[in-house]
C-alpha cells in the first residue's frame, strides 16, 4: 500500500503513522519526496484496510501496489535504483562491465586475463570460485582459494571483484572476499539463498533462472528487499527454449521490461546468453541498445586452454575491441561506458 500524505503533513504525523502500520505487524516505509511525503505499508493487505487510513485528515490518497512484488515495483520507487559497487557505479547514467573469467583456475591465469581487462577500461573483476556445474565430473572451482586469487588480484589492479555463491553456509566467507555476490541462475529460486544474501547489505547480482518468468525473477528479488538489502542488481543470461543452435535464448525483451516494472538496475550476460564467442558482440551492443546498465562477459586469457566455458569466452584481444566498440551504443541509449 502506498500511502500519500498532504503537503502540510508534519513528520510528526508520518511517524504516528507508521508506528500504527508496525503495530499492524506490516513492514513501514518512510519516502519523503520534494513535494510530498509518501509511505510505504508492505504485508498483508487485508490487515491495512482495518487502519481506513483513507479517512484520515492528513492522507491525501491510498493506493494499491499492484504488482506481487512490493518493494522491487516502480509504483513504490519511480526512480532508478543505483547501487555502489566499490569502484563502480550500477544503474542511473552508468553502463558498466564487469569481465574476467567463468572460473578462477590460477593466480597466473587470473592476472593475465584482469591485467587484460582493466587496460581495456574494465572497473570490475569476476571470478567464480565456487562453480555450480551441470555435471559432477566437470571442474567444480578452486573454492576459498580461488576467492583469495580473485581478491588479491582485484586489490592489486585497484578493481572490485564479484564471484558467485553457492550455498547459505558460503554467504559469510564469500562476504570478506568479494565486494558483490553473485546469486547464479540455478539459484535464483534458493529461497534460504535469497534470504541469507537480503542479511548481507553488499550488492547481489541475481541471474535470471534458465526457466523463470520474468516475474519469478522480480519475485526473487524481493526476497533480497524483503531482508532489508536494497542492492540488488538484476541479471538477464538467457532462458532455456526449443533453439538449441545456442546455448539459450537471450531474452533481451526483459532488459525494457523490467526497467518498466521495476527501478532496480539490469545488466546482461551475453555469455552464457549464447554460449558461443562470436556472438557475444553482436549481443552485448544490442543489450547496451535496448537500455541495459551493464554488461556481465566472459573472458579468458587462452580460452582453449579454459576449465569452464571456453567456447563463450572471449580472448583478450576480442574483448579490448569490443570495449572499444560498445561505446557509441552506450552513449545512444543515454549512458556513459564505465
Ligand atoms: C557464471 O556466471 O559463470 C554462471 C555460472 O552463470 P549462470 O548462473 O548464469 O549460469
Ligand atoms: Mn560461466
Amino acid at each position: 500500500m502506498i500511502i500519500v500524505l498532504k503537503p502540510d503533513a508534519t513528520k510528526a504525523t508520518a511517524d504516528e503513522l507508521l508506528a500504527r502500520i508496525e503495530a499492524l505487524g506490516l513492514k513501514p516505509l518512510y519516502m519523503p519526496g520534494a513535494e510530498r511525503v509518501v509511505l510505504g505499508a508492505i504485508g498483508d493487505e487485508r490487515v491495512i484496510d482495518q487502519l481506513h487510513l483513507e479517512s484520515h485528515p492528513l492522507v491525501e490518497s491510498v493506493q494499491r501496489i499492484l504488482a506481487p512484488y512490493k518493494l522491487v515495483s516502480r509504483e513504490i520507487h519511480p526512480h532508478d535504483t543505483i547501487v555502489d559497487l566499490g569502484r563502480a557505479q550500477i544503474g542511473g547514467g552508468h553502463f558498466t562491465v564487469i569481465a574476467g573469467p567463468c572460473a578462477v583456475e590460477s593466480r597466473d591465469q587470473m592476472q593475465r586475463t584482469a591485467g587484460a581487462v582493466k587496460l581495456a577500461g574494465v572497473l570490475v573483476l569476476r571470478g567464480g570460485a565456487y562453480k555450480p556445474r551441470t555435471s559432477p565430473y566437470s571442474f567444480q572451482g578452486l573454492g576459498q582459494e580461488g576467492l583469495e586469487i580473485l581478491r588479491d588480484v582485484a586489490h592489486e589492479l585497484d578493481m572490485s571483484c564479484v564471484t558467485e555463491v553457492v550455498e547459505v553456509g558460503d554467504v559469510a566467507v564469500v562476504e570478506q572476499y568479494a565486494d558483490a555476490f553473485q546469486c547464479g541462475a540455478r539459484n535464483m529460486q534458493n529461497f534460504r539463498l535469497l534470504r541469507a544474501l537480503g542479511q548481507s547489505r553488499k550488492p547481489v547480482i541475481l541471474k535470471r533462472g534458465m526457466a523463470a518468468k520474468i516475474e519469478d525473477l522480480l519475485l526473487a528479488a524481493e526476497y533480497v528487499l524483503a531482508e532489508g538489502n536494497p542492492n540488488v542488481i538484476l541479471c538477464e543470461r538467457g532462458i532455456q527454449t526449443f533453439e538449441t543452435a545456442t546455448r539459450n535464448t537471450l531474452d533481451l525483451n526483459a532488459v525494457p521490461l523490467i526497467k518498466q516494472k521495476s527501478h532496480l538496475p539490469v545488466m546482461v550476460d551475453p555469455s552464457h546468453g549464447t554460449g558461443l564467442r562470436e556472438l557475444v558482440g553482436p549481443m552485448a551492443k544490442a543489450a547496451a541498445a535496448c537500455g541495459a546498465d551493464g554488461l556481465l562477459i566472459e573472458v579468458h586469457c587462452d580460452p582453449e586452454k579454459a576449465l569452464s566455458d571456453g567456447r563463450q569466452s572471449l580472448d583478450t584481444k576480442q574483448f579490448d575491441v569490443l570495449m572499444r566498440e560498445l561505446e557509441p551504443f552506450a552513449r545512444a541509449a543515454g549512458k556513459r561506458l564505465q
